[in-house]
């Protein structure tokens, strides 16, 4: 088990750019399952939790500029963001459907939650892809740790 005070410095010394090879040689620098996911769920990075992810709306860098982890892990590595998406878009249609009928109950409005149903299937995919990519890459980091070899220290 980790320290919490060690962590905590480790993690400064990676944020500042100091000592990069500290970071790699720890493996004090996973974060626990929460925090990776929490961070994923915050659109941050879920290695170190360093802004600056996104190279727009819904594409991310290919390494963290603070961490240098870099978040394509895999070929084929955002087929487990699509399946992020596409949970995305169930809750929110979940929600705007039984919302809509719990609140509008008996009177229902079916044609306007069928129109607003399918706007939320076409812009909640593109609207929230990229910040389904950073919950993939929290997801994948709680239970598959980054490895040394994952952190790109090349191209500065
Ligand atoms: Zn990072």
């Amino acid at each position: 088990m980790r320290a919490r005070v060690a962590t905590g410095a480790i993690d400064v010394i990676c944020s500042l750019h100091l000592v990069r090879e500290l970071c790699l040689v720890s493996d004090s620098t996973s974060p626990s399952r929460v925090v990776a996911l929490g961070r994923g769920l915050a659109g941050r990075c879920p290695s170190c939790g360093g802004r600056g992810i996104f190279a727009g709306l819904n594409d991310l860098v290919e390494a963290c500029p603070t961490c240098r982890f870099s978040f394509v892990r895999e070929e084929g590595y955002w087929v487990g963001a699509m399946i992020v998406i596409m949970a995305l878009v169930l809750i929110f249609f979940g929600i705007w459907t039984v919302g809509g009928i719990l609140v509008t109950w008996p009177d229902v409005p079916w044609t306007p939650l069928l129109v607003g149903g399918i706007v939320l299937n076409l812009v909640v995919p593109l609207a929230l892809y990229g910040w389904s990519k950073t919950i993939w890459v929290g997801l994948d980091l709680a239970f598959n740790p980054a490895r040394a070899e994952e952190f790109r220290l090349d191209d500065g």
